[in-house]
């Protein structure tokens, strides 16, 4: 069985730029390239997960979302294989089917597709839905700072779930 890491985007691997078009606005955060290539090397497969409703909201494109994606990768220069997939989630919050976290269904699939062992699997994020679809999926979940600030809903979750916090992604210990 392998391990995997399933990578929220904003708030997390880049700065949250709140409905992020412009593939010149992508700003990855210090240490994150560094960490992902260490993910690599200790055998981890990566997956990008990242909701963007901006796309069922009208206010970009897919296309747009995927230049962004693009431009990020060209920021990180990983080495083979890289992320393994990549999921855009594009439902609105109002949308109950597809993938959009909280929804467990794209870590099923990955951990179907993959072999993946859930507990040395993780889902690491910025917000509650991050953190929900990683234990909804039966895998571990991490918050990470770098993001959305918390509130008392997501501490009591945190409080909950015994979920570890970290500052920035860079600091998540790798087993
Ligand atoms: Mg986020």
């Amino acid at each position: 069985m392998r391990k995997a890491l399933f990578l929220d985007r904003d708030g997390t691997l880049i700065i949250d730029k709140h409905y992020l078009k412009n593939p010149q606005e992508v700003e990855v955060f210090p240490g994150v390239s560094d960490f992902l290539k260490k993910a690599l090397a200790c055998d981890y497969l990566l997956f990008l997960f990242t909701n963007q409703s901006g796309i069922s909201r009208g206010l970009h494109t897919l296309e747009d979302t995927n230049a962004c994606n693009q431009r990020m990768l060209e920021l990180l220069q990983l080495p083979e294989p890289g992320f393994q997939e990549i999921k855009v989630a594009i439902e609105g919050p109002e949308e109950e089917e597809g993938y959009r976290k909280p929804s467990p269904k794209f870590i099923w699939e990955m951990i179907e597709k993959y072999n993946l062992d859930p507990k040395a699997s993780w889902i690491i994020g910025d917000k509650l839905s991050d953190l929900e679809a990683g234990i909804r999926a039966g895998i571990r979940s991490a918050w990470v700072a770098s993001g959305k600030p918390r509130d008392e809903e997501l501490d009591g979750y945190i409080e909950k779930h015994g979920i570890s916090t970290f500052f920035h992604l860079r600091e998540f210990k790798l087993l």
